[in-house]
């Protein structure tokens, strides 16, 4: 015992990389000089969980797991069940000679969205309405408890893209065109990984322990920049509008100590990102001085061409040398270990890029302690959507919602606050009553769904919740002028929009309301005074839903708490939001953003009616 004490370990093995007193860096470089290829080969491979089973990760030395948009272990999986689902993976990678634990890496871009039950957060379109960072941090601590109550340690999150075109089918997981707000949003990383302590030092990876996860700033770099909104489309732009745009985002990244950064699908001025070694090695690793690990996006890689064409052995070559440090493969592993293996044995990748690449990850996973603490904690399943994180959620989206018109058409006087109390209400459209919608994509399935997918409550739910008991609320979610007329209704709410979308798929170069929205508005509100909510992802063309209603509001994908909405419908809590976009006339006018010579937009970028009310914040 005396001699293990004055080598300074503890650990019975006598390793100096398993003894927690030891500086991080000792750790992994003590580590790093005890593995072969093969295992270094496997730290940077990260691959889907449904491809994994405990021997493929023992037998390759995974060091990465990941579940992919709507990858679970069963529909409405309980926190409990993926727990041990994710202990097993965990298991097998403890049982390897070293006993290196894995990192669990999953998509919780607004909550823990691809969990049943799991708290949803508006999207970071409407995040970034609220101009309220310390709210964003609340909700990253939020999620980092709810991605623990999994098991799960790992978010890639947060998208720190600046959008500088709606016609972009991933526009609303960026949190404004302005990059001066997105950089304002970064307030994310500290909560998912906690608050650097003062004499940090810029780049370092950093994650507070075991209620806390690594987060991941994507997509690197310019990926909201492309052409017409195209997704993984090519960004020109000189280098000038990269570094003033697209760039500073990263440097509060960087001084948050976000642990990972993943890179983008798009091309900067023609060249692929995963093989932008300037960029990477260069400007990121160097400049920024990242020492936490670089990802590629899934199937990354394999947009790379030779000059000859599609290649894999040249792509798993030129991203790695460009400084890609882990690779989502994410289903064919045997093939990307085999190449790379053969390329550290050619010389055409040095084995110091292999050394850099596995010391980054070490450094990652021994920060946050997984060496520590590898299996999930049980405690921790309670805190799966419970009711404080809902709350959190609903105070979100009070605070997302845009107020864009009140009053003015059938009379001078706002429409809102509506009263709670009124003899017969109306509640109608396609949004009105569908927690799917009302979420957007990446919920539950990677495009999202449509219906009742999880725990939630709907605008229809809140408002029926919201009013005076003696109030009667119909619901119709697509009445025709006449049943109105004749309903005798004091108000309606009308609530249409976009159905959900991911990446490519929600790319549009019309952005008009999908029918019924509009018919269903006009009906209503020809007949009755109507307050029209727009569920959407991105500024629309909206001048036919503005000209039918007496109020509109921009509610862009509130998630889970239907609640939020009503909280200002019905003057509890004020109109507050500011548009974290320019509202366009025409979209022959995209891109347009604050700014630009031609700006001329239906509503500025920062434009929002207030209303009074009777809580405050
Ligand atoms: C997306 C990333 C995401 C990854 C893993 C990709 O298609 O571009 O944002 O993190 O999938 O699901």
């Amino acid at each position: 015992l005396l001699f293990w004490a004055f080598l300074g370990t503890t650990d019975a093995d006598g390793l100096l990389y398993k003894d927690p007193k030891q500086p991080v860096e000792a750790r992994v470089a003590d580590l790093l000089g005890r593995m072969s290829l093969a295992e270094k080969v496997g730290q940077m491979t990260q691959i889907e969980r449904l491809v994994a089973t405990p021997e493929v990760l023992e037998q390759n030395f995974i060091g990465s797991l990941l579940s992919g948009g709507g990858s679970v272990p069963h529909k409405g999986a309980t926190a409990k069940e993926w727990m041990a689902m994710v202990d097993g993976f965990q298991e097998a990678c403890m049982r390897t000679p070293l006993g290196i634990p894995m990192i669990y890496g999953i998509d919780a871009v607004h909550g823990h969205n691809n969990v049943y039950g799991a708290t949803i957060f508006p999207h970071n379109v409407g995040l970034g309405a609220t101009r309220d960072p310390y709210l964003v941090r609340r909700i990253g601590a939020a999620t980092a408890l709810e991605v623990r109550a999994t098991g799960i340690q790992y978010a890639f999150a947060p998208c720190i893209a600046v959008c500088r075109d709606p016609r972009w089918g991933r526009c609303y997981e960026s949190y404004s065109e302005d990059r001066r707000i997105v950089q304002s949003m970064t307030e994310l990383i500290p909560g998912l990984q906690g608050e650097v302590p003062k004499d940090f030092t810029s780049g370092m990876p950093y994650v507070a322990g075991k209620n806390k996860v690594a987060a991941c700033a994507k997509h690197f770099v310019g990926d909201g920049g492309t052409v017409n909104g195209i997704n993984e489309n090519n960004t020109i732009i000189n280098q000038e509008g990269l570094m003033n745009i697209h760039m500073p985002a990263y440097l509060n990244a960087m001084k948050m100590g976000v642990s990972t950064v993943m890179i983008s699908y798009s091309s900067w001025n023609g060249k692929k990102m995963h093989e932008n070694g300037d960029l990477i090695n260069g400007y990121l690793k160097g400049t920024l001085n990242f020492k936490g690990f670089v990802i590629s996006d899934w199937e990354g890689i394999d947009r790379i061409t030779s000059p000859a064409g599609s290649d894999y052995s040249y792509s798993v070559k030129a991203s790695i040398n460009a400084g890609l440090d882990m690779i989502m493969v994410p289903n064919n592993y045997q093939q990307f270990i085999s190449l790379l293996t053969g390329h550290v044995n050619s010389g055409a990748i040095p084995m110091s890029r292999i050394d850099d690449a596995v010391t980054r990850i070490l450094r990652v996973k021994f920060t946050m302690g997984l060496f520590e603490n590898p299996y999930s904690d049980a405690n921790m399943a309670e805190q799966l959507g419970k009711q404080e994180h809902r709350d959190l959620a609903r105070e979100a989206v009070r605070k997302s919602l845009v107020l864009l018109k009140n009053g003015g058409k059938s009379s001078d006087k706002p429409l809102l606050p509506l009263p709670k109390k009124a003899t017969k209400i109306l509640v109608a459209g396609s949004h009105a009553d569908n927690l799917g919608y009302q979420c957007g994509g990446w919920t539950i399935e990677w495009q999202g769904d449509t219906g009742r997918t999880t725990v939630g409550t709907t605008i229809l739910d809140a408002v029926k919740t919201a009013v005076d008991p003696s109030t009667s609320v119909v619901f119709a979610e697509n009445p025709d002028a006449d049943f109105v007329k004749n309903g005798g209704f004091s108000y309606a709410i009308v609530v249409v929009g976009e159905h959900p979308y991911t990446e490519t798929k929600g790319d549009n170069l019309n952005l008009t309301i999908p029918e019924p929205g509009l018919s269903t508005v006009e009906a209503v509100c020809g007949a009755a005074p109507c307050a029209t909510v727009l569920i959407s992802g991105r500024p629309m063309v909206v001048q036919p839903l503005l000209a039918a209603s007496d109020a509109l509001v921009a509610a862009w994908l509130p998630g889970s708490e239907g609640q939020g909405v009503t909280d200002a419908l019905f003057g509890d809590y004020g109109f507050s939001g500011k548009l974290p976009r320019t509202w366009f006339k025409s979209v022959d006018q995209l891109p347009m953003n604050y700014g630009d010579a031609h700006y001329d937009p239906l509503f500025p970028l920062g434009y929002g009616l207030a209303t009074n009310a009777t809580k405050a914040y």
